[in-house]
């Protein structure tokens, strides 16, 4: 390829809202047959919602959410969002904490008074959960929607059920991608059945969810070991290495510097329209070279 006709691509990029990492990105984004996208904050807003608060008996709902809002804190993840902004606007006083830790892919941890406070996806829960959270997390799950089990030392305390948008876009540029002879697949960390939702709204066939971030480094190397070409769309610090592992990362500019960092390229917008403008502006560069 000429290097005048990989600027001249690279500069129409940046017109577009794509931010390449060099000229080179053009080639492998060309090469691309599949494109795996994150849910959260990628297909979907990202801006997620508390919508139903459950407790396990003895249990203060104010309290619950006022300690997992605590934790959260300390976490840039949607769902830490949600749960902050909602307990932000019931007024509740949030507690101190001590010895947070991010738990990569699972959730978030900390001491309040002495005690530690978790707040996980079901997967991740510490301790046994009993037949009625298992009950409401299934619901919520079925519903589309993420829930989250906050525990108390070895105890269930609650379960927050958040949920999430699809981006207004995200459909029709899924659609182009399709035409475009493209496959996509969603790629996320939450439940199967909150994945499944989003996938029927936006025209997604290939579902892979309930995974680690680890997991989705694996779920891209099983794609391109059967042979396909793999661009990974994501946003969020759980996708910084499958964005890495992939043939193109593609990160969301409204997404985390780490994710950003991990990627070949930058969606300035954070919109798919700009997934759909990348592989055109490839395509079209470097045809114009052969
Ligand atoms: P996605 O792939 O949809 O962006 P993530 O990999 O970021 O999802 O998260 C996967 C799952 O891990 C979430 O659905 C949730 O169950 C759990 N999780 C991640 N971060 C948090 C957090 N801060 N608080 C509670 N749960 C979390
Ligand atoms: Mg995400």
């Amino acid at each position: 390829a000429t290097p005048t006709a990989l600027m001249v691509g690279t500069g129409r990029g940046a017109q577009l809202g794509i931010l390449l990492k060099g000229p080179e990105v053009l080639e492998s984004t060309r090469r691309v047959d599949t494109v795996a996208l994150d849910k959260t904050g990628t297909v979907t807003t990202g801006e997620m919602a508390v919508r139903d608060v459950i407790t396990a008996d003895g249990v203060d709902a104010d309290d619950l959410l006022a300690r997992a809002a605590a934790v959260e804190s300390g976490s840039e993840h949607p769902i830490g969002r949600a749960v902050c902004k909602h307990v932000a606007e019931l007024g509740l006083d949030v507690p101190e904490t001590a010895d947070f830790r991010n738990l990569a892919g699972a959730g978030v941890t900390a001491f309040i008074d002495g005690l530690r406070v978790t707040v996980t996806g079901p997967r991740d829960v510490p301790v046994q959960l009993g037949e009625r959270m298992r009950e409401q997390i299934a619901t919520a799950s079925a519903e589309g929607a993420t829930p989250v089990v906050v525990t108390y030392l070895d105890a269930v305390a609650g379960v927050i059920v958040v949920a999430d948008t699809v981006k207004p876009t995200s459909a029709a540029a899924i659609a182009e991608l399709k035409r475009m002879g493209l496959r996509p697949v969603l790629l996320t960390g939450d439940n199967d059945g909150a994945a499944r939702h989003v996938a029927a709204q936006v025209g997604i066939d290939e579902v892979i969810a309930d995974v680690t971030p680890d997991g989705k480094v694996d779920a891209v190397r099983r794609l391109q070991e059967s042979g396909r070409v793999v661009a990974m769309v994501g946003d969020g610090v759980n996708d910084a290495a499958a964005l890495a592992s992939a043939d193109l990362g593609l990160a969301m500019g409204t997404g985390t510097d780490v994710a950003i960092e991990a990627g070949d390229l930058t969606l300035v917008s954070g919109d798919l329209w700009a997934v759909v403008d990348a592989i055109a502006l490839s395509r079209k560069t470097l045809s114009t070279i052969k």
